[in-house]
């Protein structure tokens, strides 16, 4: 309350979050009193209908607005099943796979590649969010087909990324994990939709978006009661020019100790350039990520999108001997 506040304004401030259904803890200190406001009740807390009334200084909220996202509901960390291991658990996973399913022979080929190498799931892009309508918008349910093929052939679960909420049941049937790509963490209504699917859903930071707000994101799946929610660290937009984002390495320990979901980096669109690629991963998984997304390609010169952040196979097998390494420093195993 402010310094000057009447006994009046305290009073009714106490009267009115009696009347929202929660209790009022009166503090008085020499020059200011502060009321706390605690409990539950069905009358959600609007901290504007407190912050005009009279005699109001500030209204401050000190829990976390995530609740269900939130290490206070869950103090562990949750455990998300990826083909027999499990997603923020000791092992560090890796998803790989190319940006964009590009053919049938493209997305088997790769598949066996990263599946040499290690990888735990497949990804790859059916329906592409594109800056451009003119850029490859990708092969749409005929790129869901062949990666499930690509599964047949390998065993890989597969990760692939939803963008319309009347297409989330289409893409359940062929996807092992739902990815909600960047550009769209804060489509609520595709959130909602891919909670009520209870999938496997990989959420990535939007590029414009802190932290707080990818929880709040999280959260909308979590209130659907769908519990197996995985987040993604994919860079963010900074005014440095040199590569594509700028990979907020602060992400990951924060996020580890806000949230009991596990936390995954995306080192290839949070560089843009492949051969940053291995550094990024080596750092995101020293600084406690529970697994890595990262893209792979053949033939990067060929790409149809994201060449120039595309791991060879050969370099790919060489950033999963480094994370190995990495992981087995820092007590974990790859
Ligand atoms: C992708 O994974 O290919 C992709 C489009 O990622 P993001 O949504 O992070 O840009
Ligand atoms: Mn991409």
């Amino acid at each position: 309350m402010k310094v000057k506040a009447s006994a009046k304004a305290i009073s009714d401030v106490i009267a009115r979050i009696k009347h929202d259904g929660y209790v009022a803890h009166l503090s008085e200190g020499a020059d200011h009193t502060i009321i706390g406001v605690v409990g539950e009740s069905a009358t959600p807390l609007l901290e504007e209908n407190y912050a005009t009334m009279d005699g109001v200084e500030n209204v401050m909220q000190l829990s976390v607005p995530y609740e269900l996202a939130s290490r206070h509901f869950h103090p562990g960390n949750s455990l998300v099943p990826l083909n027999g291991s499990q997603m923020g658990g000791n092992k560090v996973l890796v998803i790989a796979g190319p940006c964009s399913v590009e053919s049938r022979e493209q997305i088997i080929e790769t598949a066996c590649a990263v599946k040499e190498a290690g990888a735990t799931a497949l990804r790859g892009g059916a329906f592409k969010p594109r800056t451009s309508p003119y850029s490859f918008q990708g092969h749409g349910e005929k790129g869901l087909q062949w990666l499930a093929e690509a599964r047949e052939v390998t065993g890989l679960p597969v990760v692939t990324e939803v963008m319309d909420p009347a297409l989330v049941p289409l893409v359940c049937q062929y996807a092992d994990v739902l990815q909600i790509g960047a550009r769209n963490m804060q489509n609520f209504t595709l959130l909602n939709a891919a909670g009520e699917s209870q999938h496997t859903i990989l959420l990535k930071r939007g590029m414009s978006n802190t932290v707080e707000d990818l929880l709040m994101s999280a959260e909308y799946i979590l209130a659907q009661g769908n519990r197996r929610v995985m987040l993604c660290e994919r860079g963010i937009r900074t005014f440095e020019k040199a590569t594509r984002n700028t990979f907020d390495l602060n992400a990951i320990p924060v996020l580890k100790s806000l949230t009991h979901l596990p936390v995954i980096a995306d080192p290839s669109h949070a560089v843009g350039l492949w051969e940053y690629v291995e550094a990024i991963s080596r750092g995101a998984v020293a600084a406690g990520a529970d697994g890595l997304i990262i893209e792979v390609h053949p033939r990067p010169d060929e790409a149809l999108s994201d060449g120039r952040q595309s791991l060879k196979p050969e370099r790919f097998k060489s950033l999963m001997e480094q994370v190995r390494r990495v992981a087995e420093a820092v007590g974990r195993t790859a």
